[in-house]
């Protein structure tokens, strides 16, 4: 595969995957960031994992002209947007600054393709645009009603999409919606890397381990689920970052325009206990949790239907919840403050 392709957010946790799966595949790629959320550092380790370079414009997607000139200078045929805010609690106190970064940064970033006549576009989009599920295996056409501002913003953005293929069919469209990307590249080089107190329950389980938090609080262990505790699909993010290669192909193999939503995660539920038991495998350190009250909006259990990736992108995730933890143990272990102080 060839070409050149700009990566918005491309120094975040999935961003990088993405670029080192892109680069191995033999594109150019280009990276847009104004590192809110992220060290360049990132950078760095991919270029070390990959051998190759990579451009990097610090800018911003709200930026008009960043984006215009990113797009001119890398000679991008195709943008995968992973730039954006995703702490759902933060929404709720910020939803202001949400639906900016989110929504109006993803209006700039379809302006300027517009312009540039740059017409492929992969979106990260999420299941929490699915919202509380009526049904499981949730399929890409469960009802669509988020209940917080991240997931409304999702949400905008996929109707703005939408509305935006309506009106020229040539676009070519891809709305991943992520289950609960979780892992690291094997290198160890590149991984999550979360500002403050993580609030997702991986990164909280790796900083446990390795001695950064005393215990791990489990939100609830009263829920209709096979142990009481929650169950979610969560998909290793080296798979994810492979679905936007499938779906690159797809879209540049397709002989018309589309806009399709398709989720990405591995159609297995797993409990919060599945986890501490097999993160504890995996590192060999000993995981203290504490039950605690439920955490307002959970739901008890959330897993994908994969099937339309699997048919429309030939697409499966590859990788168990051993491997998940394996390989977010070695990054958590090779770099225990994440890129904080990193070379
Ligand atoms: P991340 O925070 O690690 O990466 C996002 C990147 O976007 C960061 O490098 C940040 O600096 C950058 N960014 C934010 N606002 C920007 C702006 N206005 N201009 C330029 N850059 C900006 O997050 P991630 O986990 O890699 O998530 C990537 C995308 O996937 C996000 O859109 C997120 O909503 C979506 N997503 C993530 C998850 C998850 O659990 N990680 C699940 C579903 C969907
Ligand atoms: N969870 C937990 N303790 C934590 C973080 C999360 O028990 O410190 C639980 C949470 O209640 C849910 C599961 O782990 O059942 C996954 O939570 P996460 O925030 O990672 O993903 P999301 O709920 O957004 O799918």
């Amino acid at each position: 595969m060839s070409g050149s392709v700009l990566v918005t957010g491309g120094a975040g946790y999935i961003g990088t995957h993405i670029c080192v799966a892109l680069i191995e595949a033999g594109f150019t790629v280009s990276v847009l960031d104004n590192y809110y959320n992220s060290n360049p550092v990132s950078l760095d380790r991919v270029a070390h994992i990959t051998g190759q370079s990579l451009a990097r414009i610090q800018g911003d997607v709200r930026d008009h002209k960043t984006l215009s000139d990113a797009l001119q200078q890398s000679g991008a045929t195709a943008v995968i947007h992973c730039a954006g805010l995703k702490a759902v609690s933060e929404s709720v106190q910020e939803p202001l600054h949400y639906y900016d970064h989110n929504v109006v940064g993803t209006l700039r970033l379809l302006e300027a393709m517009a312009q540039c006549q740059v017409k492929t576009l992969i979106f990260s989009s999420s299941a929490t645009v699915y919202g509380n599920p009526q049904f499981l295996p949730l399929t890409e056409e469960h009802p669509l009603a988020p209940t917080n501002p991240y997931g409304h913003s999702k949400l905008m953005v996929e109707k703005m999409l939408r509305d935006v293929f309506t009106a020229d069919p040539s676009w070519r469209i891809g709305m991943l919606r992520y289950f609960n990307p979780v892992g690291a590249h094997p290198s160890g080089l590149i991984g999550e890397d979360p500002q403050g107190l993580p609030n997702n329950l991986l990164p909280f389980v790796a900083q446990v381990a390795i001695g950064r938090h005393p215990v791990l609080n489990i939100w609830g262990d009263d829920y209709d689920t096979p142990d009481g505790t929650g169950v979610r699909d969560y998909v290793h993010v080296t798979d994810l970052a492979k679905g936007h290669l499938c779906a690159l192909q797809q879209l540049a193999a397709s002989k018309t325009g589309h806009c399709t939503a398709i989720n990405l995660g591995t159609g297995t539920g797993y409990s919060v206990l599945d986890v501490v038991r097999a993160f504890e495998q995996a590192s060999g350190q000993s995981v203290p949790y504490r039950i605690m009250p439920r955490r307002p909006g959970d739901v008890a259990t959330c897993f994908a239907s994969p099937q339309l990736a699997q048919q429309l992108l030939g697409w499966q995730a590859q990788q168990d919840l051993l491997a998940m933890c394996t390989d977010a143990w070695r990054w958590q272990s090779d770099n225990p403050q994440g890129y904080t102080n990193a070379l």
